[in-house]
């Protein structure tokens, strides 16, 4: 079994789409880290609920995390957030990918609902080449509407892809995207607050065989996306 690491190097993030409203670090952080996410101003109370104030933070010693790691170790990137958040500056994404770049022994797997920064970032940063062989770009969709958006943007990002449906909120159908292997797995999940109804995910499943698409339902899901 491969093992894993949540490289969190960045923390905070906000509201996006409807797939946020249970956040899960947002609102089920153990209390340890949600006071510290209060102390940091990366959110704020509102009654009981804790909600993202948007804003974000740096820390280097958990960038420099990734030094430590051991080869074959699956990076799981900013899993508590969301690497291209508007407010993340470039300079902080370069250092994370710089990182990542060195370690070619391990994999890093990047996801975001935010698509249209990730490509335009791998794309420029690889002049129009591929990313390196090492690195997954997912893109998270909860709706056929946030899929028929992201998704384009997702296949036009020159690199490994793949999809999560989480939560899934609705039947959605990948199809239009599953052709010629520009998508290597597709995961799916839903959550306790939001059950998906099991002809959703059968249907999801039926799409992705036909296109011979590894899916997976309900597995080990990493972080907020
Ligand atoms: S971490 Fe993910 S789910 Fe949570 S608010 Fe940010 S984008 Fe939404």
């Amino acid at each position: 079994m491969t093992r894993t690491f949540e490289w969190q190097p960045i923390s905070g993030c906000g509201y996006y789409s409807p797939g946020c409203t249970n956040c899960k670090t947002m609102r089920f952080a153990p209390q340890e880290a949600r006071d510290r996410f209060v102390a940091d101003g990366l959110v704020v109370m509102v009654g009981d609920d804790p909600i993202w104030s948007g804003e974000v933070r740096f820390d280097q010693a958990r960038l420099e995390a990734i030094r430590q790691q051991s080869a074959g170790v699956l990076a799981y990137v900013c899993p508590h957030g969301d690497l291209f958040h508007e407010k993340i500056p470039d300079t902080w994404i370069d250092r994370v990918f710089e990182l990542a770049e060195a370690r070619d022994d391990m994999a890093f797997q990047f996801l975001t609902k935010r698509v249209d920064r990730q490509r335009h970032y791998v794309n420029r940063r690889y002049a129009g080449a591929l990313a390196p062989s090492h690195f997954m770009f997912g893109a998270s969709v909860e709706r056929q509407r946030e899929a028929d958006e992201r998704l384009p943007q997702l296949i036009a990002t020159l690199g490994t892809r793949y999809v999560l449906v989480y939560p899934m909120l609705e039947r959605i159908t990948l199809r239009p995207f599953l052709r010629d292997r520009a998508i290597k797995f597709v995961l799916a999940s839903d959550e306790p607050e939001r059950i998906a109804n099991e002809e959703w995910i059968r249907a999801l499943a039926t799409d992705c065989q036909e296109f011979r698409v590894p899916f997976s339902f309900g597995g080990a899901l990493v972080g907020a996306q």
